[in-house]
């Protein structure tokens, strides 16, 4: 089999989110983070940063750490306790990140998301546009979930599921699980000596997920259960995801070097699975028909521009979807609009450069961007 062909291979990333569970970065007992080993995973990271790869972190253990602080006792912490924890544990994951990657000439910046940030379209575009615009600055993001307003009911809980939402969320390829176990295995390792490692999943398929049922990780709320879910979620949007050991030191080296892992190669790309659920699973809330000049711009692959729009109908908030409409009345396609129809309407015939003095506030400078826009 050939690697680069089959996308099995974190060499062919471009956009890569890479997910650290709690057990690889903190010590339990002491609530200390695991210096050398993170020094290491910087090393890693700074090597794909090179090459040009944009480098996202998912991190876990800001609860782990913070617990020792403030010296809770062992066991199962309230859910205020937990907030509590993960406010000041995450304030030390934060500079120790910051840290090691300074050495590297790599600035952190940290992003805390709850569950609404990737499911609320208004929210999610807002998300998705503050990490957009970090990663075109060169910064690395550092992700985790905002534990300290996030009540159990609306948790995410578990940072898999997370990581696989943020790389849906920002188009990311590849989706990277460093976790205490090297990939899935036919039936739990520990318990079957004939266990085997499935080196590359196509498809969540019941049987696939009947392995999972029997795989028990040590640590960590994840579990291999919660990493299908993260794979479904991560393969619905067109990214790869992979599972490896990432325990030792370098563990991003040593993937690349052709470690052990389980890949779940996608049979779609990001951007084709994120236009097919602009053109197919939204429904448009509202309508934006267009002069000939933007329908010809449009055609062209270009944004579109609230010059070219000469009506806006329906009431539908900055991220919903909306019919895009030629002077005929013809659908061209559909998209999610940057702005309000209350403001669309405001800014519509305007140029961009007038957006700010309209509105009050300097917004978008497209009334819909092309990557958020699918011609029929
Ligand atoms: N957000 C939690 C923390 O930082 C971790 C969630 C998980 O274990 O994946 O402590």
């Amino acid at each position: 089999m050939n690697p680069h062909r089959s996308g099995t291979d974190l060499a062919a990333g471009r956009r890569i989110v890479v997910k650290i569970g709690s057990a690889l970065l903190v010590d339990q007992e002491r609530g200390t983070v695991h210096r050398r080993w993170l020094e290491g995973l910087a090393e890693d990271l700074a090597g794909l940063y090179a090459q040009g790869k944009e480098v996202v972190i998912v991190s876990s253990g800001a609860i782990a750490v913070g617990r020792r602080y403030l010296r809770f006792a062992d066991g199962v912490l309230r859910l205020e306790e937990k907030q509590a924890a993960a406010a000041t544990g995450m304030v030390h994951l934060a500079h120790a990140y910051q840290e090691v990657l300074a050495r590297h000439d790599m600035t952190v910046a940290q992003v805390l998301l709850t569950i609404e940030d990737t499911e609320n379209r208004r929210r999610y575009i807002n998300a998705r546009n503050t990490l957009d615009t970090l990663l075109r600055l060169g910064a690395v993001p550092l992700i985790n979930e905002n534990d300290t307003v996030a009540t159990e009911e609306i948790r995410v809980g578990d940072n898999d599921r997370l990581g696989a939402r943020v790389a849906a969320m920002i188009s990311a390829d590849t989706l990277v699980l460093l976790s205490d176990i090297d990939g899935l295995y036919t039936a739990d390792p520990h318990s079957h000596a004939d266990a085997r490692l499935i080196p590359q999943v196509d498809a969540i398929t019941a049987e696939v997920e009947a392995m999972a049922g029997a795989t028990n990780t040590a640590v960590g709320t994840g579990g291999m259960v919660t990493k299908l879910a993260a794979a479904k979620i991560a393969m619905g949007a067109g990214c790869r995801m992979v599972i490896t050991d990432g325990r030792p030191e370098r563990p991003l080296g040593r993937l690349l070097e052709g470690a052990n892992a389980t890949w779940f190669l996608p049979s779609a790309t990001p951007r084709t699975a994120r236009k097919g659920w602009i053109a197919g699973s939204l429904k448009p809330m509202g309508a934006i028909t267009l002069d000939a000049g933007a329908v010809a711009a449009l055609e062209r692959g270009k944004s579109l521009l609230p010059a070219g729009v000469t009506a806006v109908s329906g009431r539908f908030e900055r991220g919903d979807a909306v019919l895009v409409l030629g002077p005929d009345g013809r659908e061209l396609g559909r998209g999610l609009s940057a702005y309000s129809s209350a403001d669309a309407k405001r800014i519509m015939g305007h140029k961009t450069s007038e957006i700010e003095r309209t509105l009050g506030y300097r917004g978008r400078d497209e009334m819909i961007h092309r990557d958020d826009l699918v011609v029929n």
